[in-house]
């Protein structure tokens, strides 16, 4: 029988985990159950969750709800290709997503992750145009800052200077970038920022078939929260110049900032939304672009078919799991719900805020934020939270919480409590 040791020797010699060296390895943590809140280690260290699984087990781990949906499914089946068949998991929970989304948009597409949604969402937004007669417009807008996932496209679409773009820099599309919408919920809106919008669209508006932005917040990009406003005049210089505005609510959607989705912030509504992450609760992987009848039936114009089509497009498991999330977010008031959240990380922050180590903590909806004059060392600081039975982690300068949204107030305090320590810790 293999021991923990001979397990995690095997990970060590096997496995690629997310940003990791193969030849310098940083620990991993063996994990034996979740349940709530609360992440169990081999061993039985219990650790209380402030990631949710980078941001997506909203309802906690083994939510009996969450378990039954999926076992209910599995009986009848795990699985069928979506083309030419489909089945009720998948078409309740269309139904439901044009439901919650605002009004223009009601066409779906389901794929298999939240990188594979921006894909279809910039395929898309091509496609359309190239069906309207401008096939030049190919290219993309974009804010410095943001994250849109990790495959090719995508990836030309993040920001440019964290890396990426330099090591696969000739294989990357070469987008148009602006600078990312300057922070604070309530500075009042920058108008020459938005002329230098205005400007980048004057000059190749021929070439750009749309703007894509994470709405409210830019997330693994810098954790930045800017006024909603923006969005607002964005749609306005979008339609001056024929661009189709792309929101990617992978992070923010299902009731990370307060509302459903941060687009409800706004009074506007994207041509194109992307939603993955939280959709399934964390139980499965699923993501879904939404768009409206002006791109689905423009796409379409003169038999025209959507090109894209993945293997395990609307999987039955993955829509039934986000058919139960839903209806669990339905039972919860979301604004009060989050509000509440929010208090009790901006309270528990609070003394971080006197650290000489930290520049500004702030918080949003279900994000609590602790931003470093410096970044840390993730090989120093992940032992230290564990430690402390705590599951954060951080990136660069940022030390943040995402909780699962039935955490408790008391384990909020756990949470930061181990971030004021760690942080107090680290050199000034
Ligand atoms: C996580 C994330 C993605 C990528 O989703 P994956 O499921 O990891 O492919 C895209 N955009 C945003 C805003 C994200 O937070």
């Amino acid at each position: 029988m293999k021991t923990p040791e001979d397990y995690l020797m095997l990970d060590k010699q096997l496995l690629w985990h997310p940003y990791t060296s193969m030849s310098h390895p940083s620990p991993h943590f063996l994990v034996e159950g979740a349940t709530g809140c609360e992440i169990t280690l081999d061993g039985g260290q219990v650790l209380v969750d402030g990631m949710s699984s980078w941001w997506s087990v909203i309802h906690g781990y083994n939510h009996p709800d969450m378990n039954q949906a999926i076992q209910t499914q599995l009986t009848q089946f795990a699985h069928v290709m979506f083309g030419g068949l489909t089945h009720k998991p998948a078409i309740e929970l269309a139904e439901k997503l044009v439901a919650i989304t605002p009004t223009p948009l009601r066409r779906v597409f389901f794929s298999d992750s939240g990188s594979v949604s921006v894909e279809v969402a910039l395929k898309m937004a091509i496609q359309y145009w190239n069906t309207q007669g401008q096939p030049n417009k190919q290219f993309f807008v974009t804010p410095k800052s943001g994250y849109h996932g990790d495959t090719f496209a995508a990836m030309s679409v993040c920001d440019p200077d964290n890396g990426m773009h330099n090591l696969f820099n000739e294989a990357l599309t070469q987008q148009f970038f602006v600078a990312p919408p300057p922070t604070g919920i309530h500075t009042p809106v920058d108008q020459a920022y938005l002329h230098s919008i205005r400007t980048t669209f004057e000059g190749n508006h021929q070439q750009i078939a749309g703007f894509i932005i994470e709405p409210l917040v830019q997330n693994a990009g810098g954790m930045r929260f800017y006024n909603p406003e923006y969005l607002n005049q964005i749609r306005v210089l979008c339609d001056e110049f024929n661009i189709l505005l792309i929101f990617d609510e992978i992070a923010t959607g299902f009731g990370r900032t307060g509302k459903y989705f941060a687009t409800d912030h706004t009074t506007i509504c994207p041509d194109i939304l992307c939603v993955g992450k939280a959709l399934t609760g964390g139980y499965m992987t699923l993501a879904a672009t939404l768009t409206n009848d002006k791109v689905a039936l423009g796409i379409s114009d003169e038999g025209g078919v959507f090109m894209h089509g993945p293997t395990f497009m609307g999987n039955p498991l993955a829509c039934a799991a986000a058919n139960a999330s839903l209806a669990l977010l339905d039972s919860y008031d979301i604004p009060q719900k989050i509000t509440q959240l929010e208090s009790w990380m901006k309270n528990a922050l609070a003394p971080c805020e006197s650290l000489e180590q930290v520049k500004e903590v702030r918080c949003l909806g279900g994000i609590g934020v602790v931003e470093l004059k410096k970044p840390v060392t993730l090989q120093d600081v992940q032992p230290k939270f564990v430690k402390l039975g705590v599951w954060v982690r951080p990136f660069g300068k940022l030390i943040y919480l995402m909780p699962p949204f039935i955490i408790s107030q008391e384990q909020i305090q756990t949470l930061a409590d181990a971030i004021y320590q760690v942080v107090s810790e680290e050199t000034v």
